[in-house]
């Protein structure tokens, strides 16, 4: 069997596709490297798993530019954090979190010194074991957050769609929980959200082959003014919404 990668290969897609699928996941510069979605430090190395264990598999990748890759790293980094955290996640993430990550604050101490400095004690019921267990929590840079999310949702959206999604990206990151009063409110409202959404794509096929440290589901018109809605799930605990919404249809009257 020959290799034949550089023949010139008929068309197969419409012009657009062509386009996207020589430019960047996130705008239209021509890429120039390849961008795990989600980021691969979500992903413990095999050198921090038990023998044999590989969280690795097949990794989605999109084409990128310089700009929207390597840029974003330190953003990455804090999205892992964030994650990691969040006490109900599963073995894989407890145990990223002893390593890598904790090596990544012994080198840069300042994100976790300014994480700490302003913790404060929380304590979450079990109310199935009947124990009430102590913990931190810390403040969160949501802008920060959200842009990690949107940029996921981009990518993942270029990843299944071979085109650039041009509407709004909304995320809701269930996961984060307000502590004060006046976050009630939309606390209620991630709850109600999660549990639309997980009955919206309960059909739909679970995808990503590491589901210990990421799966998701989509699923294409919703509702009306909803193009796609993706539920994702990292370290089987930490769930966050990506809803595409459609720009506001403007009426002939
Ligand atoms: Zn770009």
């Amino acid at each position: 069997m020959s290799e034949r990668g550089t023949e010139s290969r008929q068309p197969t897609r419409d012009d657009r596709s062509l386009k996207t699928a020589s430019t960047c996941y996130a705008c239209d510069a021509a890429p120039t490297t390849d961008e795990h979605v989600p980021p691969r430090c979500l992903f413990p190395e095999a050198k921090n798993l038990p023998p044999g264990m590989d969280l690795r598999k097949s990794l989605i990748t999109v084409r990128s530019c310089e700009e929207h890759n390597t840029v974003k790293s330190k953003d990455d980094e804090y999205l892992r954090l964030m994650l990691v955290m969040n006490a109900a996640n599963n073995v894989t993430a407890r145990a990223h979190f002893g390593n890598k990550v904790m090596s990544g604050i012994t080198r840069r101490p300042a994100l976790m010194n300014q994480l700490l400095e302003q913790q404060v004690a929380v304590y979450i019921q079990d109310l199935d074991a009947d124990t009430t267990e102590k913990t931190i929590a810390v403040p969160v840079d949501m802008p920060r957050l959200d842009r990690c999310f949107e940029l996921m949702g981009n990518a993942l959206y270029f990843f299944h769609f071979k085109r650039h999604w041009t509407g709004t990206v909304k995320t809701i990151p269930h996961f984060i929980v307000g502590l004060d009063a006046e976050d009630r409110n939309g606390n209620d409202f991630s709850r109600q959200v999660e549990c639309v959404v997980d009955q919206a794509v309960a059909n739909s096929e679970q995808l990503g082959e590491n589901p210990e440290v990421f799966s998701y589901r989509y699923r294409e018109n919703p509702e009306p003014a909803c193009a796609v809605v993706m539920a994702l799930n990292f370290y089987e605990g930490s769930k966050v919404t990506i809803l595409f919404e459609k720009a506001a249809q403007t009426i002939p009257g």
